[in-house]
């Protein structure tokens, strides 16, 4: 059976879409932790970061300039925005297919949580 994310990917699950192309999907979190809170994913399945090789260097990349441009778009880029992968249990990663938090509109603090 497909991962959670694999399922919105698909379209077989609904999810609130911001940004969709033939490699990456981006969609709003449905538990936002700020007022711009948007995973941005691959839409293969990839578990974690420690399964990235370098053939998905570009996609790595594709993940983290469609956040800047979210940012930007929503109008985040001057003011700021943070952008984070969660690796596993002690970083409380939950759903087992790589996703970038694109987090913004509040203050962040500085360490995390
Ligand atoms: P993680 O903790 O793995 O880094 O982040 C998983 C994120 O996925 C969480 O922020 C959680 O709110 C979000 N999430 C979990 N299930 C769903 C869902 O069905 N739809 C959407 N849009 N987000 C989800
Ligand atoms: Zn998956």
């Amino acid at each position: 059976m497909p991962c959670l994310f694999c399922r919105i990917a698909s379209g077989e699950i609904p999810a609130s879409k911001v940004y969709e192309d033939t490699d990456v999907l981006a969609f709003n979190d449905i538990n936002p932790q700020a007022p711009l809170h948007v995973l941005i994913v691959p839409k293969r399945h990839i578990a974690t970061t420690n399964d990235l090789t370098e053939a998905d260097e570009a996609l790595v990349g594709k993940l983290v300039r469609t956040a800047a441009a979210i940012a930007a778009q929503e109008g985040y880029g001057e003011r700021g925005y943070r952008t984070v992968f969660n690796c596993n249990a002690e970083a409380g990663q939950t759903v087992f297919h790589v996703h970038l938090h694109l987090l913004a509109g509040r203050p962040l603090a500085w360490p995390p949580g």
